[in-house]
C-alpha cells in the first residue's frame, strides 16, 4: 500500500540507527540526507571535536615529559595536516555509515526531503508514500543577532578554518564553547571566553564548574563572565568585540557557541499537523511520536538531551516500537555525559543542588588531589571527585569528576548508578591501585 514502511529524513546518529534497525526487523526503509551521512556527530561534532582535542593535548605531553627524563626536540604544529587527516577520517566514516545502511537494505536518497502530508514525503523531484515518517533532522548552531554577528563563525566553520587563530574569542559557556576554548588554547592560541552567566556550564554540579574554571584559568584561558558581546566590528586585520561593560577585545577570530536550534523549518511539518514547541523542536511523546500518529521524531530536532548516544537510543526505540512488536520509551535517567575540556569533566546522576531539592537528607563526599603523574611532571593541576548520596537509602545519586579521563571513568560508574548502587557497595568495591578512579571507592569522609 505504501512505497516504504519507514521514510527517515536525516542521516545522523538517530536516523541511521532507526533506519538500520527497522530494516533488520523486516521493514522497507528509505533515508533521505541532503548533506552528509553521519550528521553532526560524525561531520561537525563529537568525532572531529575529539580528534582536535587529542591534537591539542600533545602540548601537555611535551610540557610534562621533562620531569620524567625526556628532553623533547624542536616541535612545530601544522594545522593543515591535522585538518586534512581529520577530513580523511571523516570521509571514511561517511562511507561506513553508507555501508551500514545499504548492507541492511535501506535505500539512501541524497536529497532534501520535505513532508507533504502524514504519509507522503517529497525528496528531490519524487514523491514517496510511507506508513511512518521519521524526522531526524538534527540541529544547527545559532548566533545571537547583534550588529556584526555575521563576522562570527560557529562550530560548523571551526572544523574547517584555513588557519589556526592567534587569538580567539569564544562566546558561550556550554559544551561547545568550553571544548573549543580548550582546543584553540591547547594548539597555541590566546583564548578569551565570554559568557553571559557568572560561571559557565550551567546545569553541571557547582563544585565541578568552579574546579574546571580554576584549572582552565591556570592554563591561561581568560574568562569574561557576566558579559555579553554587544557588537562585533571588522578591523583591517581581525575583529573587535565590544562587550556590554564597554570594554573591547581584539582577536582574529570570534566563534559563537550559543546553542543550537532544531532543523525543523521549511520541512512541511506544521502543514502536516505536526506540533512544534516555541523553539521549533518537534513535540513528541515518550515513544518519540509527534502529534501526527504516523510521524515520529528523534535526536536534536526534538527537545530532549542533545547527545549522540541519546539520539541513538531514541532511534533504536522507534524501530523496536514500530517494527519489532516491542513498544519502547528511551530511559533518560542517569545519562552520563562529559565535556572534553582540559582536564575533562564528566558526570552522571544528580548534582548536589538537584539532590537537595529532591531528597530530604543528602550526604556529600569530595576529594581533591594532585594526580600521581603530576608529582613528577610538576604540573599544577588538581583532580576533583564528588559523590552525592541519599542518606535515607544510602543510594549514590550522583558522581562527578574533573580530571584526566573523567569521561572514561564516569562511564563505568554510570552502570553502577543504573543498578542503583549504594555508597556501601561503592565502599565494598576494591580499587585499582594506583589510579585516579580508585578514589571513587575510597571516599569515607563526608564533607
Ligand atoms: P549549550 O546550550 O550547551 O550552551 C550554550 C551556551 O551559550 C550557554 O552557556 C548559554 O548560556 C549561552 N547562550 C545561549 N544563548 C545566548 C545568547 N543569546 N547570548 C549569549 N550567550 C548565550 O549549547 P552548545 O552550543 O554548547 O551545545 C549544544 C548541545 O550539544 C549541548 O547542550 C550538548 O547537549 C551537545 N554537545 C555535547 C557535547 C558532549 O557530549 N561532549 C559536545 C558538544 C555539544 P546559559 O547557560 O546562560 O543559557
Amino acid at each position: 500500500m505504501y512505497d516504504f514502511d519507514l521514510f527517515t529524513i536525516g542521516g545522523g546518529s538517530g536516523g541511521v540507527r532507526a533506519s538500520r534497525m527497522a530494516a533488520q526487523y523486516g521493514a522497507k526503509v528509505a533515508l533521505a540526507e541532503e548533506r552528509y551521512l553521519g550528521g553532526t556527530c560524525v561531520n561537525v561534532g563529537c568525532i572531529p571535536k575529539k580528534l582536535l582535542v587529542y591534537a591539542c593535548e600533545f602540548g601537555d605531553a611535551f610540557a610534562d615529559c621533562a620531569g620524567f627524563g625526556w628532553t623533547p626536540g624542536e616541535r612545530s604544529f601544522d594545522w593543515h595536516r591535522l585538518i586534512a587527516n581529520k577530513d580523511r577520517e571523516i570521509a571514511r566514516l561517511n562511507g561506513v555509515y553508507e555501508k551500514i545502511l545499504t548492507d541492511n537494505g535501506v535505500r539512501i536518497l541524497c536529497a532534501r526531503a520535505t513532508i507533504a502530508d502524514a504519509h507522503t514525503v517529497v525528496a528531490g523531484s519524487e514523491r514517496y508514500s510511507a506508513r511512518y515518517i521519521l524526522v531526524a533532522t538534527g540541529g544547527w548552531p545559532t548566533k545571537p543577532s547583534i550588529p556584526g554577528g555575521e563576522l562570527a563563525i560557529t562550530s560548523n566553520e571551526a572544523f574547517f578554518l584555513p588557519r589556526l587563530p592567534a587569538h580567539a574569542i569564544v562566546v558561550g559557556g556550554g559544551y561547545i564553547g568550553v571544548e573549543f576554548a580548550g582546543i584553540f588554547h591547547g594548539l597555541g592560541a590566546k583564548v578569551s571566553l565570554v559568557h553571559r552567566g557568572e560561571l559557565f556550564l550551567r546545569g553541571f554540579d557547582d563544585d565541578l564548574r568552579r574546579a574546571l574554571a580554576l584549572e582552565m584559568r591556570k592554563r591561561g584561558i581568560e574568562f569574561h563572565f557576566d558579559r555579553t558581546v554587544e557588537r562585533i566590528e571588522k578591523l583591517p586585520r581581525g575583529i573587535r568585540a565590544i562587550l556590554n561593560d564597554g570594554s573591547a577585545l581584539e582577536a582574529d577570530l570570534i566563534m559563537c557557541a550559543t546553542g543550537r536550534t532544531p532543523n525543523t523549518r521549511t520541512l512541511g511539518l506544521e502543514q502536516a499537523g505536526v506540533k512544534l514547541d516555541r523553539e521549533g523542536a518537534v513535540a513528541v511523546d515518550s515513544y518519540s511520536c509527534s502529534s501526527v500518529p504516523s510521524i515520529y521524531a528523534v535526536g536534536d530536532c526534538t527537545d530532549r538531551l542533545q547527545l549522540t548516544p541519546v539520539a541513538i537510543a531514541e532511534g533504536q526505540a522507534v524501530a523496536e516500537t514500530l517494527f519489532h512488536g516491542h513498544p519502547k520509551a528511551p530511559d533518560y535517567e542517569n545519562v552520563p555525559t562529559a565535556v572534553f575540556s582540559q582536564p575533562n569533566i564528566a558526570t552522571v546522576g544528580l548534582t548536589e543542588a538537584e539532590a537537595r531539592e529532591r531528597y530530604r537528607e543528602v550526604d556529600i563526599y569530595k576529594s581533591s588531589f594532585r594526580p600521581l603523574k603530576h608529582t613528577l611532571s610538576g604540573r599544577d593541576e588538581q583532580s576533583f571527585m564528588k559523590l552525592v548520596v541519599d542518606r535515607e537509602t544510602d543510594r549514590v545519586l550522583g558522581c562527578h569528576m574533573v580530571g584526566t579521563d573523567a569521561g572514561e571513568i564516569i562511564q563505568g560508574l554510570a552502570v553502577a548508578l543504573k543498578c542503583r548502587a549504594t555508597k556501601a557497595q561503592f565502599d565494598a568495591t576494591i580499587g585499582i591501585h594506583p589510579t585516579a578512579a580508585e578514589e571513587f571507592v575510597t571516599m569515607r569522609n563526608k564533607s
